[in-house]
């Protein structure tokens, strides 16, 4: 093996992170991580630490790690097949088992499971359906997709451009001008504290309605949201919000993409997150969760309606035009079919409901009276704290102060992984879905200390 100091350098030279302050890393002021092991909840790196990961990697090892069941069967596809790709009808009885897995854990009027190796380009897809969709229609003009603020859809020239966070469009030209952003669901940051959480829906009904007649609907494709915001803060909606949005979509035929890439497989306690809220998707983009990040692999779940029309494009014009090299990669399916497995076995989805809502509870119970602790929320297996400095009027801190920063810092001296997330000081926690309740409880402690050091 290397020597740490030696690795640590070759890290600093030739690697390029995602997300990170490429500088400050190039010049050794940014700390590294070298992650050597994971069992259950747990991860152990090169330096002998051993923390308990509350953010699951990035809300993706639903399982845990470590689990010998999927290894195996990545092994055993590996020695009887290791590739082969989906073109023109090609297959393994990897990618067809698990697609039909995968309907059969969808919601009702899903026909056909394309699959892709991430989020981003599952989305990507998407959008490229939704356009064929229309084009095929004979609507060339119908093609804006509607996301949200504070949506999270990718990292692509598309998906970056669906994502509703400033970062990820600063200096790179984003958005594309097909995208439009309406208001986030965030009742915590309504616009007037006095509104009731009935009345934050319909203003956020209103906002979209307006948008699309400010638009015109004959201009707009899709739209796209998770059924609970991830990345943008862990924002559940509020009460009625998707009972609410559905009919406008229906009313101007507008496609409804549920991006599940966080909430598939249960997160939310539910097997989907379309199933937890009465989402009747047209396209469901599904990922993490998949496999349980024991492989890349990502799917777009087709409706029956847009499916009908893919097929009567192809009688017109021949092949779609659209794949990837490892579409449907055997490994990732076998990977895929251990996952979904397990979850069923061990009962995840129904853990995740329960010990979600114990895990929250103890969270409110260690820092819920807490002078700058403005909000706990969460659904399921997702919680998220909101500091701010004044309860009241929910004024933020400076940002200069990077008070969410610095207490995810104090949690992981603490031994626990939560997240900072990119936008207002709010700290994430999505754990592993098989957490037990003593887990929680751990994690909701330490957060309590680490909250006293820094406020
Ligand atoms: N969609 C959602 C809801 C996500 O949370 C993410 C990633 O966090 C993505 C899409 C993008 O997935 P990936 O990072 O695998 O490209």
């Amino acid at each position: 093996m290397l020597k740490n100091d030696m690795l640590d350098q070759w890290d600093r030279d030739y690697f390029f992170h995602p997300s990170t302050h490429l500088a400050q890393f190039a010049r050794g002021e940014a700390p590294n991580r070298i992650v050597t092991g994971g069992k259950g909840c747990h991860i152990e790196d090169r330096d002998g630490n051993r923390l308990l990961d509350a953010f699951a990697g990035l809300y993706c090892v639903n399982v845990g790690y470590g689990r010998p069941e999927i290894a195996e069967a990545i092994a055993e596809q590996a020695r009887e097949l290791s590739y082969y790709h989906a073109y023109v009808g090609h297959g393994t009885e990897a990618s067809i088992t698990l697609a039909k897995m995968i309907l059969e854990r969808a919601p009702d009027g899903m026909s056909k499971v394309y699959f892709g190796l991430g989020g981003s380009d599952a989305n990507e897809t998407n959008v490229k359906l939704v356009w064929y969709y229309n084009n095929i229609l004979g609507r060339p003009e119908k093609k804006k997709i509607i996301s949200r603020w504070r949506g999270y859809h990718g990292s692509g020239l598309m998906t970056g451009s669906l994502t509703g966070l400033e970062l990820f469009h600063r200096k790179f030209d984003l958005p594309l001008s097909q995208v439009i952003h309406t208001e986030a669901p965030y009742y915590y940051r309504r616009p007037d504290l006095n509104m009731s959480e009935e009345a934050f829906t319909a203003w956020c009904a209103a906002e979209l309605e307006q948008l699309i007649e400010r638009e015109g609907p004959d201009t707009i494709a899709a739209f796209i949201g998770e059924p609970v915001l991830g990345t943008g803060g862990i924002v559940p909606p509020p009460a009625g919000y998707w009972e609410a949005i559905q009919p406008i979509l229906k009313k101007h035929d507008i496609l409804l993409i549920a991006d599940e890439v966080v909430t598939g497989f249960g997160r939310l306690g539910s097997m989907t997150g379309s199933d937890h809220y009465g989402l009747t998707p047209d396209i469901m983009t599904i990922a993490k969760g998949l496999t349980s990040a024991y492989a890349p692999l990502s799917g777009s779940i087709v409706g029956d309606r847009v499916w009908q029309v893919l097929e009567q494009g192809t009688d017109e014009l021949g092949p779609i035009g659209h794949g990837w090299t490892y579409s449907a990669h055997p490994i990732g399916a076998a990977a895929g079919i251990a996952n979904l497995q397990l979850i069923d076995e061990l009962g995840l989805v129904e853990n995740a409901g329960t010990t979600g809502a114990h895990f929250r509870k103890a969270m409110a119970e260690a820092i819920g009276a807490h002078a700058h602790v403005g909000d706990i929320r969460g659904e399921g297996m997702m919680c998220a704290v909101e500091f701010v400095k004044d309860r009241d009027t929910r004024r933020f801190f400076d940002a200069s102060e990077k008070v969410g920063a610095r207490v995810t810092e104090a949690l992981l001296a603490e031994g626990v992984i939560g997240r900072s997330m990119p936008q207002g000081d709010i700290l994430g926690f999505a754990p592993p879905l098989c957490l037990t309740p003593a887990e929680a409880e751990e994690i909701a402690g330490k957060t309590a200390k680490a909250v006293a050091k820094v406020l």
